[in-house]
């Protein structure tokens, strides 16, 4: 073994595996709760599926649970129990380990088949016709020196902004036309009871080609935000994966 052959390997494998997903079928910004369920529900359904995360690791918020205590709660467990994560029963919650939440999350998109590029940053969108075609992408590592470096493209027939609370995909849009989004993309004050039905049923397509999931669709629609509970964040990405079934007709 020599180690020019381990450099080899490595850029050989990423680079095909890059060049595999220039063009697909969804491309979810996001690797947190909302954007991880959903890229596992759409690559199980053969849906060719791309997630770009622009931190190192996936899970989003997850990891800390709620100020730093690494438990996450939810309403329900069907999800979990299918990914198979274990949950414990607490009053009318479940409770579950968030690092065993956020692992097993990431472990089934992928072996659903689910590409996930870390370090990669949505930083502008791709708009023709009136209808949303891609993403334009840097490095994070780039964007952090600050250099003045040119982005390149991935394409997508749906693109899922599973961001969070900065909603920073329909921000980009918003900045272009303002009159979509007249009201600064922001959640409302905490409501969990309110919120955690809203954000399912407000996960939708906000412009062609483009879906909100998760915390994001709170900030679109300015929806109070909810606490840490995470069974809003699941139902909302399978319900994006669901929509873009059926646009897909699978
Ligand atoms: C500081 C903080 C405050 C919170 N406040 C609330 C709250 O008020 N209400 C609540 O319900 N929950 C809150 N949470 C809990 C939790 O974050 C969310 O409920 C849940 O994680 C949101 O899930 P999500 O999948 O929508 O987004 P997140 O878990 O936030 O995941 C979004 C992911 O997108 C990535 N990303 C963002 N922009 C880009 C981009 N341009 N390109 C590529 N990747 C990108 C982020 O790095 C992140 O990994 C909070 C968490 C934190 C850490």
């Amino acid at each position: 073994m020599k180690e020019i052959d381990i450099s080899r390997a490595i850029v050989e494998e990423y680079n095909r595996r890059l060049l595999e997903h220039l063009e697909n079928d969804v491309v979810v910004v996001g690797a947190g709760p909302a954007g991880l369920i959903a890229s596992y529900y759409l690559a199980k359904s053969g849906i060719k599926t791309t997630v770009l995360e622009k931190r190192l690791s996936t899970g989003g918020g997850i990891w800390a649970g709620a100020a730093g205590y690494n438990v996450v709660a939810f309403e329900d467990k069907g999800i979990l129990d299918e990914i198979g994560v274990a949950t414990r029963q607490k009053g009318d919650l479940y409770v579950a380990d968030a690092i065993e939440f956020a692992t097993a999350l990431c472990y089934k998109a992928k072996k659903a088949g689910a590409e996930i590029f870390n370090l990669i940053e949505a930083e502008d969108i791709i708009l023709k016709k009136e209808m949303v075609k891609g993403v334009v992408v840097n490095s994070t590592h780039l964007r952090m020196a600050n250099l003045p470096v040119d982005p390149f493209c991935i394409s997508s027939r749906y693109l899922i902004d599973a961001t969070g609370h900065p909603a920073e995909v329909v921000n980009m849009l918003r900045r272009r036309k303002p009159q979509l989004f007249p009201k600064e993309l922001k959640e409302g004050f905490m409501d969990v009871e309110k919120s955690e039905a809203d954000v399912v049923e407000k996960t939708s397509e906000v412009y062609p080609g483009l879906y909100v999931a998760g915390m994001s669709v709170c900030s679109t629609f300015n929806l109070p935000r909810m606490g840490p509970i995470f069974g809003g964040m699941l139902k909302s990405g399978k319900k994006v994966a669901e929509l873009i079934k059926n646009k897909l007709e699978i």
